[in-house]
């Protein structure tokens, strides 16, 4: 339920209706608007006819059901994007759309620091890099892992670029959020309630990907798993889903950006890298993306994507990323953005 507050209530108020909330039983979630706050009461449905009464305390206009079963992500709750900030100078969701972008694993110190070095001078404004890496196959390359975050580290003291890894497991959450900015919940993890409720319990921003057979409502559902834990910082990334087409790696559903848009408050990301599979259709993908509203992108990138350990054929190389970047300047001015 969503408890709208009169426009202009005093603190004492408020404060009387979170005491009761939590007096029933449900956790209150402010939301602080310009004009008047709301605030959810997240918790079991059944105690609907309980919360209604919370209608005739002091301060309070009205109270009414968050219909989507996602209460805490839905645009019910807030219209007005949120606001994830990553640093002081980065911030996922504002005026800004914000590149990630960096290899698909780091390889070597070499490797990464290059990497950041020129996607920084193109432009990024996150470093990505898998450390660990969950492959198809056991016998792929599984990544370097605290070695990689060590790397990440490094290269994040020598840019000034926040980094953003993945995180496979709960039981290495803690280490992988000592040396990340962003955690990412993987494609195939991302029905991973164990991992997805770990990473809520974490204050680290969270880059959320849709898994690869999931409707809009699942996607949606796990962003719930994270927030009920009590982590706001969310980010849902779009890399594409499993249809008839062998032409692509998968199909990028650029449809969910404004479908996203209409149901959450959550940023919305990007990635056309494993969304295309392809390098050469990474570039369309970016400014199609931009153009629909998408927040942010995350691309891969690499100095040597023939050598790559994975990912190789769906990596830019540095000088293309800056042509791309250079392009989508303009795409994101015509979408009232800046870059
Ligand atoms: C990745 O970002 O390298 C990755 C494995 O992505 P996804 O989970 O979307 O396949
Ligand atoms: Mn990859």
């Amino acid at each position: 339920m969503i408890v709208v507050m009169k426009a202009g209530a005093a603190k004492k108020d408020r404060d009387e209706v979170l005491k009761r909330i939590k007096e029933l039983g449900y956790k209150p979630h402010v939301i602080h608007g310009a004009i008047r706050d709301v605030i959810g009461a997240i918790g079991d449905e059944r105690g609907k006819l309980v919360l209604q009464s919370l209608e005739s305390m002091h301060g309070v206009e009205s109270v009414v059901p968050i219909l989507q079963p996602y209460k805490l992500a839905s645009s019910e709750i807030q219209k007005e994007t949120s606001q994830v900030k990553i640093s002081d100078q980065v911030v996922v969701g504002g005026p800004q759309v914000i590149v990630m972008a960096g290899p698909c694993s780091v390889e070597s110190e070499e490797q990464i620091l290059e990497s950041a070095r020129q996607v920084k001078a193109s432009g990024a404004h996150v470093l990505r890099g898998g450390a660990f890496k969950p492959r198809t196959s056991p016998y792929s390359f599984q990544g370097l892992e605290e070695e990689g975050l060590k790397l990440l580290a490094k290269a994040r003291t020598e840019t000034g670029l926040p980094v953003v890894t993945e995180v496979i497991n709960p039981e290495t959450v803690e280490l992988v959020a000592s040396y990340a900015d962003i955690l990412q919940i993987g494609a195939r993890n991302a029905q991973n309630f164990a991992l997805l409720k770990k990473v809520g319990q974490c204050g680290r921003p969270v880059l959320l990907k849709r898994g690869m057979a999931m409707t809009i409502q699942e996607f949606l559902m796990s962003a719930e798993y994270i927030m009920s834990e009590g982590n706001h910082g969310v980010i849902l990334c779009e890399r594409g889903i499993r249809t008839f087409e062998t032409a692509t790696r998968n199909t990028l559903d650029l449809s969910a950006i404004p479908v996203l848009k209409s149901k959450t408050h959550l940023p919305v990301v990007i990635d056309p890298s494993h969304g295309t599979g392809n390098y050469h259709y990474v570039a369309p993908m970016c400014y199609a993306a931009v153009a629909a509203g998408a927040d942010g992108l995350i691309v891969e990138v690499h100095p040597d994507p023939e050598h790559a350990t994975s990912d190789g054929a769906q990596s830019l190389k540095p000088k293309k990323f800056d042509a791309m970047m250079a392009k989508l300047r303009l795409f994101a001015e015509a979408a009232d953005r800046t870059l």
